[in-house]
């Protein structure tokens, strides 16, 4: 269904309320939503559909209000899968096309005394720590290990061992999502893997790599979002969650009520919002304010 659709019956919803069509009316509209639409952000936006039915949500009528429900939820994932995308960024377009899982080997944590440690932990590389990198008996394969040693080594006191195991897994798990070709989605990956293990913004990432928290059969697939520094995901998801809310939330309209009372001055002249602040299937918060006072307060 094309947005002009979608506002055909976002205005024949209008008209159902006005006119008090009976609510069969409107189980046909929301149905037919329900098929039709594949939501986005921008078209919840942009038709102001997500508006539309999450009124719809609170209808006298139970079979309009669970229909309308259902499609709240079904919207508020269409999004959030939709909204995994733009976040990759161009960084890894091979991403999509990538296997997801594939069988992962988990490596043993370093045993103390391993093996000698790293000469100096602050900086170094696959050279300096004389690794060898004859491994796999494939040049490029060889030079991405020690791409993504070097990254892997910064800052860390793990031994040339543990880094270059976890480097070979790495480079393995990618070669393996890439079925075995050594083309441009194999070579942005491990790219993308590098520049995100480096830097020196998120040393956890690499930290959490080498003491295993992180597999890496786990990081061969993450999405650059999720590999991202804690302080940046938060955003990410302050972000999120701010579209999200302004694409399925109606503006409010103030009603005023002589049933609340202000709990400062003890006058009933208050008015509500009310508003989805959480999930669907919560109950709605409403937001109060004393006209008399200016005292605010809300409540769920
Ligand atoms: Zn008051």
């Amino acid at each position: 269904m094309d947005a002009k659709e979608v506002l055909t019956h976002v205005g024949a919803i209008d008209k159902a309320m006005k006119e008090k069509l009976p609510p069969s009316a409107l189980i046909d509209l929301l149905t037919s939503l329900k098929k039709g639409v594949v939501a986005t952000e921008k078209l919840l936006r942009d038709t102001k559909v997500g508006m539309a039915v999450n009124k719809l949500r609170t209808h006298s009528d139970k079979a309009v209000s669970d229909l309308a429900k259902e499609i709240v939820v079904k919207w508020k994932q269409d999004v959030g899968q939709k909204s995994k995308q733009p976040a990759a960024r161009s960084q890894d377009k091979s991403r999509a096309t990538a296997s997801p899982t594939i069988a992962q080997n988990p490596i043993p944590s370093p045993k103390k005394g391993e093996s000698k440690s790293r000469v100096d932990s602050s900086k170094g590389s696959a050279k300096e720590d004389l690794v060898d990198l004859a491994i796999t008996g494939d040049a490029t394969r060889d030079r991405l290990i020690g791409v993504l040693y070097n990254a892997l080594c910064l800052e860390s006191d793990a031994t040339p061992d543990r880094i270059l195991t976890l480097a070979k897994s790495l480079e393995a798990d990618v070669f393996i999502n890439h079925k075995k070709k050594l083309e441009l989605p194999y070579k942005k990956r491990i790219q993308t893997l590098y520049i995100n293990l480096k830097d020196k913004k998120n040393p956890n990432l690499r930290k959490r790599v080498i003491s295993g928290e992180i597999s890496t059969g786990r990081l061969a697939t993450m999405e650059t979002h999720e590999m991202a520094s804690e302080e940046l995901q938060g955003q990410y998801k302050a972000i999120q969650e701010a579209n999200l809310r302004e694409s399925m939330v109606a503006k409010p309209e103030k009603s005023i009520s002589d049933q609340l009372q202000c709990g400062k001055c003890g006058k009933k002249k208050v008015s509500y919002t009310q508003a989805q602040t959480r999930s669907a299937d919560e109950p709605m918060t409403t937001f109060c304010t004393c006209e008399h006072c200016g005292n605010m307060w809300k409540f769920s």
